[in-house]
């Protein structure tokens, strides 16, 4: 694909990029209940959205599971870092499960801002994607007083017969929630809702820079897989900052017709994909020909979570 080369290539990775605290930590704690408890360890649904991630983890003696039903009773069994509603909770307590919650802790701060919303009998509006897991989880919290919002139609539906509050899913583009919450500000004035919106550190730290490098770049390639929201948005965001972008699980997807004529090609990766995947998607690019790396940076990244009790040493 450099073969039509128009001189050496520049490879500009945006940085932060990869794994966020919340990824980390749900992967630390699986790993950590392997080593604990050996195989199998159960994990309700994929424990963060890649394909890499998972596949490791289940050559490493994780079953991954769909629904609770499927593991047997009393099995150790990890929640995802995505969020679970209170019934699956419940659901565990019944099949009397050992869990391990890997709830990323800013996910389970949207919960309880659910929580705290309804429980003042709130309408509660969530922004946020029909169908991923962290919105089943965090819709869960108070199905009776929860309402998906999608489009500005369904804005428009909301009932007005009660106060209005707010969330937004983590891992939205903040163009599409500003705009979201916008409009229900603009419906309800009274409107409570986070200061901002509840888009997370990590998302929007890897938004602001995959901006930064779109803008030099004639090409963005966004690590991650196709289930990943944050990453999806990562492309979208790409795209918004004008450079075309495409998602890629790993380098075998490295779109080669793509490259052709591409002089600057941006690389970013979601918060769910290792650094390893993106230094092999690098490596790959490198050997298609000369091309020299630049990284450019917005900010630096020091947030930390700390393990959940069950598998602290
Ligand atoms: Fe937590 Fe944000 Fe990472 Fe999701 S993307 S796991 S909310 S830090």
């Amino acid at each position: 694909a450099w073969a039509d080369a128009i001189g050496p290539r520049r490879i500009l990775l945006a940085s932060p990029r990869s794994f966020c605290a919340g990824v980390e930590r749900a992967i630390e704690i699986v790993e950590r209940a392997l080593e604990m408890h050996g195989p199998p360890v159960y994990v309700r649904k994929q424990i963060v959205h890649n394909t890499h991630v998972v596949n490791g983890l289940a050559r490493r003696g994780a079953v991954f599971v769909d629904e609770l039903d499927e593991v047997p009773p009393g099995a150790v069994t990890v929640f995802s870092a995505h969020g679970v509603a209170p019934a699956v909770r419940a659901e565990a307590g019944r099949l009397g499960l050992r869990v391990i919650d890997a709830t990323c802790p800013l996910v389970a701060k949207v919960h309880a801002e659910a929580r705290r919303h309804a429980a003042r009998g709130d309408l509660v509006a969530l922004i946020g994607h029909a169908g991923h897991e962290e919105v089943e989880g965090t819709l869960g919290e108070a199905p009776a007083s929860t309402v998906l919002v999608q489009t500005p139609a369904d804005v428009a539906a909301l009932p007005a017969d009660r106060p209005v509050a707010y969330l937004t899913q983590t891992t939205l583009s903040a163009d599409e929630a500003d705009a979201l919450a916008a409009e229900i500000t603009r419906r309800f004035p009274d409107a409570r809702g986070p200061h901002t919106d509840d888009i997370c550190y990590a998302t929007t730290n890897r938004q602001r820079a995959v901006t930064r490098v779109a803008r030099d770049a004639d090409l963005v390639l966004v690590v991650g897989s196709a289930n990943s929201s944050n990453s999806r948005r990562l492309v979208e965001v790409a795209e918004q900052a004008g450079a075309p972008a495409v998602l890629i699980d790993g380098p075998a997807d490295i779109p080669l017709d793509r490259l052709r004529g591409a002089r600057a090609v941006g690389v970013t990766a979601g918060a769910s994909a290792p650094p390893a995947v993106l230094d092999a998607v690098v490596a790959a690019l490198r050997g298609l020909g000369p091309a020299d790396l630049a990284e450019r940076a917005v900010t630096v990244e020091t947030t930390e979570f700390t393990l959940p009790k069950e598998v602290r040493p």
